[in-house]
């Protein structure tokens, strides 16, 4: 994992390798941006650089703490080898490492960071050079875990270092925020996610149709060019372009009580859909149809829905409402 591999965040990956080589490392990073854009490659290029034993201020990439810095146990819990690179996240432990009779399900508990980081941070890191705590999705921090965590941001240990991730800086505490350094990660080029692609086998014209949908993010892209997800997109899209052309309302009682129960799944099936209305609406302008109106308020409603998804209990209720709402637009 080395800061070479990362493409696409040239700004944020200057700013680490300054960093790192002016030696003056802060010992309290934040990485905003989307998810699967880098953010977690670069917390590892940064964690390896910090233990490697060689003396390269980037990191070897070559020494046996390099090696075991960005090599994973197959788990569970599924962590770096190196003892000194320590993952944080909502349920990656096993409650019985955590002294927990429960899974962790909505949030990083205070179990965690007790017997995660707390209690290794008054000790030096185990092999000498540095210890890292990478916490992924920190924004899923419990407000008593992230009061907990923040003596340890204000008073780390000699060699102790944080790497907070979040795509939803907005959720942290402001302590939590005020005590770390933001670098910033933006959404993936187009070119950096097609290369990505081809280099992984995928077609280009299925490469280009996934990256339209993927926002910049390298994990949707390759997400939305699973065969077996977009099988299962394309079912929806057609059963809600015919739920919306029927005489009745069965349809969409069906297609709202259907697969949709899990959220993630719900939003591709959504930005699937509103990628089908919005190319249809563009056809239709460009031949100077008569649905190209339509197909645009269409397209709004589904990306109004998608933007309730999150606020929403109940994806049921979302698809019904908007189904309604799409099959009261004439024309
Ligand atoms: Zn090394």
């Amino acid at each position: 994992m080395s800061f070479d591999a990362i493409q696409g965040q040239t700004a944020a990956i200057g700013t680490l390798t300054r960093i790192l080589r002016s030696g003056q490392v802060h010992h309290a990073l934040r990485f905003e941006g989307p998810d699967g854009v880098g953010k977690e490659m670069a917390a590892l290029a940064f964690a390896r650089a910090l233990v490697c034993t060689s003396g390269d201020p980037l990191g070897c990439g070559q020494c046996s703490a390099c090696e075991r810095a960005a090599k994973f146990h197959d788990g569970p819990p599924a962590v770096p080898m190196h003892p000194d690179v320590v993952l944080v996240e909502r349920g990656l432990y096993p409650p019985e490492i955590l002294g927990r009779s429960r899974q962790e399900l909505k949030d990083i508990s205070v179990d965690q960071v007790r017997k995660v980081i707390l209690e290794r941070a008054p000790y030096p890191p185990h092999e000498g050079r540095a210890r890292v705590f990478i916490v992924r999705r920190a924004e899923e921090l419990s407000i008593s875990a992230a009061n907990a965590m923040l003596k340890a941001l204000e008073e780390p240990g000699q060699g102790t270092y944080f790497v907070l991730l979040t795509a939803r800086p907005a959720r942290l505490l402001d302590t939590i925020r005020s005590r770390t350094f933001r670098i910033r990660f933006g959404p993936l080029p187009d070119a950096v996610l097609l290369d990505l692609l081809k280099r992984q086998g995928v077609e280009e014209q299925a490469a280009i149709d996934a990256i339209a949908l993927a926002s910049g993010s390298a994990s949707l892209a390759r997400a939305l060019v699973d065969p077996e997800a977009s099988k299962q997109r394309h079912a929806f899209v057609d059963a809600a372009l015919r739920a919306i052309g029927a005489d009745d309302y069965t349809a969409s009682i069906e297609l709202a009580e259907g697969k949709n129960v899990d959220k993630k799944q719900l939003r591709e099936n959504l930005e699937a859909l509103a990628a089908r209305l919005a190319r249809a609406a563009r056809a239709d302008a460009l031949r100077q149809g008569p649905r190209a109106r339509s197909l645009a308020v269409r397209y709004q409603i589904v990306l109004g829905s998608i933007r309730e998804i999150d606020r929403n209990a109940s994806p049921a209720l979302l698809v019904e409402n908007m189904m309604l709402r799409l099959r009261a637009v004439t024309g």
